[in-house]
């Protein structure tokens, strides 16, 4: 059907925007002859319940290594953090930093840190992440290692009286992460999801039909996870069995399954694998599934969610074209829809405010030329409107010279004074305006976002550095493995045109 000429791709596609595909880089489907997808958080979508069962088991093994049974009763809350976070070791805080890696917010325990302080703690250049001293919160697995660092350095300093040493709160980190590693190692978490699988997983009711499609489309699909196979089989079945009648099982939908895959290391390092089944292997490498599938580099897409291991990795060392799952944007979108007459508004306004520093900055100008015509004959009563900047240097001395005022009466000289300087105070009174509605606006759209921490792509006016990385990693993301459906299995995804700020510009000129 063709759409009528007020339609957007988007309704032409079924698919409401929050579930659209969002493109950073070229990919024709036509091109890809492989799509595999990472099933935790890719194929499988966990509920929060999940990271509140792995705070709480690890929670039980920090008390067991010696920290206080206090913590016994800290409940995890999966609103307290985004992902994307970074933790510092060295000070025992929680930031965020923006695309540059500029600390814009921070908090020690359970306190935001003030602008001041944060500025003074974080003055110096950004930071190397690859140093030991800061831990990134790339994926929602990792999201309760903040919640808990936070939680347990404001329990042991409210306990203690003052604040942790580095060496305390390096060590606390470093306790926290082995502790998480440690209820996905010793199968206590793992057991607690096959034994409930319906409290910790949210299944996807167009998954079947996603895969099938593409399949249908003659593309090959293959699941590459770190998860063994007896937790992968468990998942895959209550995901996939007696979805769809064509397939018997949920291994019907795939040409190879490679389980404990060790990514990012599957990238890296060349290791045969060990065959478990007709078409499922345990641990191996890129080579060995590629050689596999028959299909090698930009013919694969990945489908991940993990920003370092599934999608930098893939891309950097084999050439794969990555997709990254973000099931976080469809609630950053219906929340900036909600609010998009506000966004319009203060769009408005930043244009606004543009004109109105330039209409200031020549006034202020003709009034210190006027002052100065007229200086001789009047008391000079506006020094203190002017900005310091302009006093007394030569720049003005043309202004002194301006002929139209030099042949001017002193009551005409005084008028074109009083006028300007009204002219000047008025001005000043709308760029105030201009802030307070920009700054209400702001405030309006943000308590849509998560309090401590906002969006999760963006920083103030900038990305944030979750935001940067995924723009810089991944050829294309989207909040669900599904939303694949909606497009045609030879759709070409092709990104915006990237304007720079100048020419961004360049729709107001002229209007
Ligand atoms: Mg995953």
């Amino acid at each position: 059907m063709i759409p009528a000429p007020h339609a957007s791709a988007v309704e032409t596609l079924g698919l409401s925007y929050s579930r659209r595909i969002f493109v950073n880089r070229t990919i024709e489907l036509d091109d890809v002859d492989a799509i595999g997808f990472d099933m935790d958080y890719t194929l499988c979508r966990y509920r929060p319940e999940l990271e509140g069962l792995a705070t709480e088991l690890a929670i039980q093994h920090l008390v067991k290594r010696g920290y206080p049974d206090a913590l016994l009763q800290i409940r995890f809350d999966p609103a307290w953090g985004i992902r994307g976070l970074v933790i510092d070791t060295a000070k025992g805080n929680v930031v965020k930093m923006d695309a540059h890696r500029h600390v814009t917010r921070a908090w020690h325990g359970l306190t935001p840190i003030g602008d001041g302080e944060r500025r003074a703690m974080y003055a110096s250049d950004p930071p190397r992440l690859s140093a030991g001293r800061w831990a990134m919160m790339d994926t929602l697995f990792s999201t309760p290692e903040s919640f808990l660092y936070c939680h347990i350095v404001d329990l042991i300093e409210g306990h203690a009286g003052h604040p942790m040493e580095a060496a305390e709160t390096r060590r606390l980190y470093a306790d926290i992460r082995y502790c998480i590693d440690m209820v996905h190692r010793d199968d206590s978490l793992k057991s607690a999801v096959r034994n409930d699988l319906a409290k910790y997983i949210d299944v996807d009711p167009h998954l079947a039909q996603a895969l099938h499609r593409l399949r249908s489309a003659g593309k090959k699909l293959f699941v590459l996870t770190n998860s063994d196979m007896s937790y992968t089989e468990h998942v895959m079945t209550y995901l996939l069995d007696g979805a769809l009648s064509g397939y018997r099982t949920w291994q019907d939908y795939f040409d190879a399954i490679w389980v404990t895959a060790c990514k990012p290391r599957f990238f890296e390092v060349a290791q045969e694998p060990f065959r478990l089944g007709e078409k499922s292997f345990d641990q191996g490498s890129r080579e060995y599934l590629e050689r596999d599938l028959g299909v090698s580099g930009d013919k694969i897409l990945y489908v991940g969610d993990h920003i370092y291991g599934d999608v930098l990795k893939s891309r950097s060392t084999t050439g794969w074209r990555t997709a990254l799952i973000m099931p976080e944007v469809e609630g950053e979108l219906a929340a900036l829809e909600s609010e998009a007459e506000a966004m319009s508004l203060r769009s408005a306004l930043e244009e606004e405010r543009f004109d109105l520093e330039g209409a200031l900055a020549s006034a202020e100008l003709s009034l210190r030329a006027a002052r100065r015509a007229e200086r001789k004959s009047l008391v000079d009563d506006d020094e203190g409107l002017l900005d310091p900047g302009y006093a007394d240097d030569g720049l003005l001395a043309a202004e002194v010279a301006d002929p139209s005022l030099a042949d001017a009466s002193s009551a005409e000289l005084l008028s074109e004074r009083e006028t300007l300087r009204a002219w000047v105070l008025e001005l000043r009174e709308r760029l105030k305006h201009n802030t307070a509605e920009s700054v209400r606006f702001t405030k309006q759209i943000d308590r849509h976002f998560n309090p401590r921490w906002g969006q999760l792509l963006n920083e103030r006016h900038k990305h944030s550095l979750f935001g940067n990385q995924m723009k810089s990693y991944a050829c294309l993301y989207t909040s669900r493995v599904s939303n694949l459906a909606a497009y045609s299995p030879r759709h070409k995804f092709e990104p915006p045109r990237d304007l720079l700020p100048h020419e961004r510009m360049l729709r107001f000129v002229g209007q």
